[in-house]
This record gives structure tokens, sequence and C-alpha cells, in this order.
């Protein structure tokens, strides 16, 4: 037991090391999303739906491997959704009421479900597969919450340091990203802790896509609960197992729900109970659950017409003929981002993108895209960048969602056009100075231009010139909505090739200029500074 919380709390500790340097940006591009290409589910869900071989999801295949030998150890020791639950199961105590044995076989359901519109063409992965649930619950909830904490704390202690001279502390800054849905996934997460009043483990023993992946390999693994003639039939083992995996009679173990966690054999007052490989000496093999094929079948075709629903476009009926359109008129996609057709189908939500960017720039977003796009990340130039020299998120996506690109590449992966509403802007409609798009565009693609019956200059862009990164539109100082907006028209999405390239070969023209090197050729010198600037 003391070495299952070991192994438990390490995995769990280098998870959450790896999920906080890839919000560092610092994470081996290896090993960033490691945790998240384990999962057996979201890895071969993923590939159903988009019909791609991913090799980068083997770590999957080594899992569902794993299952062979040490039967769902990766559930008992390694999986941090697991050993969540099992935190959580331990604060919020066991109910008396015990669950419904129909329960059990759901998580077969679960995957039918998913399996049924991955077939039918739509990933709903990111419903129920474990490790793209629980990044979120830390990427996007628990370190960010922690971090705010943090913040409010040296705020707090900030006097006291500066008093002393610890520098260091007193100019400390916590920068606590913010993401949209958090309360959502908070909720749901609440609800999954809740079901621990119903039984321990709830989530892996009645609902885990994966757990039930896992559990087809597990039938009879090397490794496994063996019993041996010391037992005396008093139940206690049956009544301590997390899973409920120990028939009525005790020597009888259901390998499949088996977390190999030991509970039983530390228990056993005749310590009859062992894990290890070797002959058996008595029966261990218990009538295995077996779905039955009509409830996997509708769950199934469940799983294909909630596909066919979502994607034929109930709400978009546009986006089943023409695979190219986008979902919304103003989703902006980030840089590397698969054509969106592909984007939906390999992202599996798991928000790692959104935990990597260093500007918090990317939010998930919620259904103003229907069920398919729901908690895909976009950019939010309103409230963030997206910083043209980065390429955090897409060194960070398991499933290539977004393509990894070079710095070279990174400039030329167009993520929209910049367009002047001149009815707010305060240059062309009140007749203000104002220069900040033109000094803060990092591709130079803003031109303040004299125009007849305008006293002042005013900004017009360079399609070709503009990435879209969205600076003009974060800094652009009229309230609530920007002047300068940043939409997907335009965008250069490409499932393969150089950005570059294809860039060049439509006349685009995008290039980086060193902070303050912008041309400003057209900015007539009787302008004047800028509103809030002066000589
Ligand atoms: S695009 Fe973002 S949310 Fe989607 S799979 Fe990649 S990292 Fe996860």
């Amino acid at each position: 037991m003391v070495v299952r919380r070991v192994v438990q709390l390490t995995s769990l500790g280098l998870f959450l090391t790896l999920l906080s340097l890839a919000a560092a940006a610092s994470a081996p591009d290896w090993a960033v999303d490691l945790f998240q290409r384990m999962d057996p589910s979201l890895a071969a869900l993923t590939m159903l739906a988009s019909q791609k071989w991913i090799w980068a999801l083997w770590p999957a295949a080594v899992v569902l491997a794993s299952g062979l030998l040490f039967g769902r150890a990766f559930c008992g020791y390694v999986c941090p959704m697991g050993t969540t639950i099992d935190g959580a199961d331990k604060i919020i105590g066991r109910g008396k009421t015990k669950p419904a044995q129909w329960l059990r076989g759901m998580g077969w359901l679960v995957l039918a479900f998913l399996g049924g519109a991955a077939l039918a063409g739509v990933s709903l992965v990111f419903l129920a597969a474990p490790l793209s649930l629980i990044t979120r619950l830390y990427g996007l909830v628990a370190l960010p919450a922690a971090e705010l904490l943090g913040g409010a704390a040296v705020d707090i202690v900030r006097p006291v340091a500066d008093d002393l001279g610890l520098n260091w502390l007193a100019f400390w800054q916590i920068n606590a990203p913010r993401f949209d849905t958090v309360w959502f996934v908070a909720g749901v997460f609440a609800a999954i802790f809740a079901l621990a009043r119903l039984a321990p483990r709830f989530w892996c023993r009645y609902l885990c896509p994966s757990g039930a992946m896992l559990a087809l390999f597990a039938a009879k693994p090397l490794i496994r609960r063996r019993v041996s003639d010391q037992c005396t039939g008093c139940g206690k083992c049956r009544r301590a197992c997390p899973m409920g995996a120990i028939e009525q009679n005790p020597l009888l173990t259901n390998h499949r729900d088996c977390l190999l966690c030991r509970t039983c054999a530390s228990v056993c007052p005749e310590n009859a109970i062992s894990f290890l490989p070797g002959p058996i000496a008595l029966p261990t093999k218990a009538p295995a659950f077996s779905p039955i094929r009509r409830q996997l079948l509708l769950s199934g075709v469940g799983g294909a017409s909630t596909a066919v629903l979502a994607y034929g476009g109930l709400q978009l009926p546009r986006a089943a003929s023409d695979k190219t359109a986008l979902p919304t008129p103003m989703l902006l996609r980030p840089p590397g981002a698969l054509p969106e057709h592909d984007l939906l189908k390999l992202c599996v939500r798991c928000g790692l993108c959104m935990s990597a960017c260093p500007t918090n720039t990317l939010q998930p977003i919620w259904f103003e895209a229907g069920l398919t796009a729901a908690f895909s990340p976009t950019i939010t130039p309103r409230l963030a960048p997206c910083d043209p020299r980065c390429t955090a998120c897409g060194q960070s996506c398991p499933t290539g969602a977004i393509r990894p690109l070079t710095l070279g590449e990174r400039v030329w992966a167009k993520t929209g056009t910049a367009v002047v509403d001149r009815q707010r802007c305060l240059a062309w409609n009140q007749h203000k100075k104002c220069v900040v798009c033109d000094e803060v565009c990092p591709y130079d693609a803003i031109s303040l231009v004299q125009q007849p019956g305008i006293p002042v200059s005013v900004p017009l862009v360079d399609a070709d010139k503009c990435g879209g990164c969205g600076f003009c539109e974060k800094f652009c100082p009229v309230r609530n909505k920007a002047a300068i907006v940043v939409n997907p028209l335009g965008e250069l999405r490409l499932d393969h090739g150089s950005y570059a390239q294809n860039g060049v070969m439509r006349g685009l023209n995008l290039h980086l200029v060193p902070p303050g090197g912008q041309s400003h050729g057209h900015v007539s010198p009787t302008n004047g500074p800028a509103p809030g600037f002066t000589d």
C-alpha cells in the first residue's frame, strides 16, 4: 500500500510538473504531453475519428499492452485521474447506498457511444477520456487557482519583504492565467468526486472508457491476485476492495476490474493473498462481465446519431456541406491549427495548448460553434495578443491538432486579418490623433495615411502583411470592443507543407520588425502625439 501511494504521488507530481513546465514553455518537447498520449481511449478514438494513424500516440499502445502483464495497474498506480479520485474519495467518504449491479459495464457503453460518434467522423472523446478531463481540471482550474492564491500571498508579504530588503520577493509578480469554462470544469469534477458517496473510485469502476479498454487486455494478467488455501472465506477482502473486483466467493477475482492495489492483501487476516506470477493453487477466474451486445449496439448507434445531429449542424447546416467552412465566422484558431475539419477531429480538448500559452490569449470556447467544437481553443486578441515569436501551443499539442512549428514557419502561420472599424476608430470617426495600432504591430502591417476631409492620419491595414496576431486589437484604446478587430479571413491553415512557401505563393509578405522598427512612413509630422501621449 505504501509503495502504491509513493508511485501514485510520484506520477501525479510528474504530471503536474510537466503541466507547469508547459506553462513556462520549458518542458522538453517529447515529454510535455506524455501523459495525454498514454490515454488509450483518447488515442484510439482520436485515430478512429480522424482516420489517421498517429505515431505520437504510441505510449497508449504501451499502456494497453501493460494490461497483459499487470492488468489495470495503470489505473491504480499511474493515472492522475485515478490518484485524484482516490484523494477525493478519502475526503468525501463513502455513503451507505450501494450502486446498482447494472452500472457494472457502463464504461463499455460509454466507450461504445464515443466509438459510434468517432465512426461517424466526430470526436467526442473530450467528454470522457480521463487524461483529457484531468488535464483540463489541473491546467485550467487548479494550477491557475494556486497561482492566484500564491499571488495574493505574495501581495500580503510584499511590504515586509520590502522592509527586509528581500528584493526578489518584493518584486515577485505572479500572473495567474484565467480561462473561460473554469466553473463548468469545476462543476463536472465536483459531480465526479461526489460519486464517491456511492462507491469508491466510482468513475474508474463504472464510467471510464480507458479503463474499459484496458480491461479488454486484463482478463488474465501475468501479475494478478492469487489466493492460497489458507483462505477461510471470511470475506474481509471482498468488503474492502475499492473496485468491487472480488466475487461473493473470495477466491474468485474479476481481474478486469482489479487495480492491483493490494487493499485485499493488507486486510486479509490469514495472509492468504499474493500478487506474484506463478502457478495457480486455487481457482482465480470469476465469470467476467460480458456487456450485452444489444446495449453496446444501442450505445454505438446513440453516439453515431449524436454525431450526425451535431455534425450535420442542427445549428450550423452549412458546416456539413462545406468542409472548409468555419463554424463561426469570428473564430480565430491558434497558429498551426489544422484546417477546421481536421482540427475538430484531432483536438481532444485537453487544454494543454491553453496552459502553455504565455499570453493567455488561448481560451476554450463554449457551444457557440456547436457541440463538435465545444471547448476547443480560440485566440482572444482583446484579452491578449498571440505572440508571433511563440510556438508553445503547437509544441504541446498531443495529437497534432496544432502543428508544431519552427519560429521561422510560425511567422507565416497567419491566423487572421485585422480590420479597422471606421465607425469606432478615433482617427477615422472622431478625427483624433492615434497611432497605437501602428506602433504595436510587429508585422508593420498598418500604415497611417492622409485621407481627403480628415485632418489626421488614419490607419489602413495591409492584409498581405498582417499575421493576425492581435496586438492592435489588444492595445486599441477604444473602450469595450476595439476599433480594430482580427477576424479569420485570410488565415493560413495547412495540414502539411510549409507555411512560408504557401504564404509566398498566396502573395503574403509576412515579416517581423524589431520592436520600435515600424516604418511610420506615412505619419504626418503635424499630427502630434497620440491620445494619452505628450511630446
Ligand atoms: S489543440 Fe489544444 S486542446 Fe486540442 S488537443 Fe491540442 S493541446 Fe489539446
